[in-house]
């Protein structure tokens, strides 16, 4: 059961930049695949192809059954409802407490809101701390998200995108602000909730060792290319 296919997926930038040349792949349900290379490989504009922040200039991407580079408007913000993602840098809104920032995060779907300056209903004050407490932050729900750490901002990342119920969870470069703790532990906390849900998920890493911790496959690119595909244990020498 294919969650998403992609074939000969080619994207050339404007000015000519070649990013992606050719990615012909499929990904299965549950999967976690990390995707490593080095920088300027194409790993972003790969994961931004994948729901359309990028439009591909070529090939054909299919996510559970939907055809994605045809997809527009309503069919489209179905399609990104169903992609959770996580940034590298965090993107919370600083000053709004950390249960606002999951239900702002809530694509697809607006929480009640009472008054512009949001008082949320009940049911979804409930659904942001179920969310919270899977990422052990049920405590600091109600304080601002700058008075948190990095590792806890990213936390709530985690939490903003699986309050949408994602069937496909997006990761890009989701520690590379993060000292080495934080790093493992928001990893820990990000493969933990994919394991609980049998979410399907893709993480772009520099860092090899953490990419071996967290996936059960791992996708190489250099230059717009697939250069390896294959488990943890088989990526000897980096790629
Ligand atoms: P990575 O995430 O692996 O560091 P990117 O996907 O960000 O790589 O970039 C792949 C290549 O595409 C790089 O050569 C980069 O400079 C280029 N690139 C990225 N975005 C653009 C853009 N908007 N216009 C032109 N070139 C771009
Ligand atoms: P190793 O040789 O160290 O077991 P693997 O590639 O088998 O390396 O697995 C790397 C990590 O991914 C381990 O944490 C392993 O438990 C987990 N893993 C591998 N395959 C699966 C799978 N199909 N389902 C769940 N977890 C898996």
């Amino acid at each position: 059961d294919a969650v998403l296919q992609l074939k000969d997926v080619e994207m050339t930038f404007p000015d000519g930049t070649q990013a992606l040349r050719g990615i012909s792949l499929t990904i299965k349900k549950g999967e976690l695949v990390s995707i490593i290379g080095p920088s300027g490989a194409g790993k972003s504009t790969f994961m931004r192809s994948l729901n359309r922040l990028n439009t591909p200039t070529a090939g054909s991407i299919v996510f559970e059954g939907q055809d994605v580079m045809r997809a527009r408007g309503k069919e489209l913000r179905e399609i990104r409802r169903r992609i959770g993602m996580v940034f590298q840098h965090f993107n919370l809104i600083k000053r709004s407490q950390t249960y606002h920032n999951v239900l702002h995060g809530r694509l697809g779907y607006m929480p009640t809101l009472k008054g512009s300056f949001g008082r949320f209903s009940k049911e979804d004050t409930e659904k942001a701390f179920e969310v919270l407490r899977r990422v052990g932050l049920e405590e600091h729900m109600f304080k601002r998200a700058d008075e948190l750490s990095g590792g806890q901002q990213q936390r709530v990342g985690i939490a903003r995108a699986i309050i949408q119920e994602p069937s496909l969870l997006l990761a890009d470069e989701p520690i590379a602000s993060l000292d080495p703790s934080s790093s493992e532990n928001v990893m820990n906390y990000l493969k933990q909730v994919c394991e609980e849900d049998g979410l399907t998920s893709i993480v772009n890493l520099h860092q090899v060792d953490f990419a071996k911790k967290f996936a059960h496959r791992i996708i190489g690119i250099k230059a717009g290319e697939v250069v390896f595909d294959g488990a943890p244990r088989e990526l000897t020498d980096g790629i």
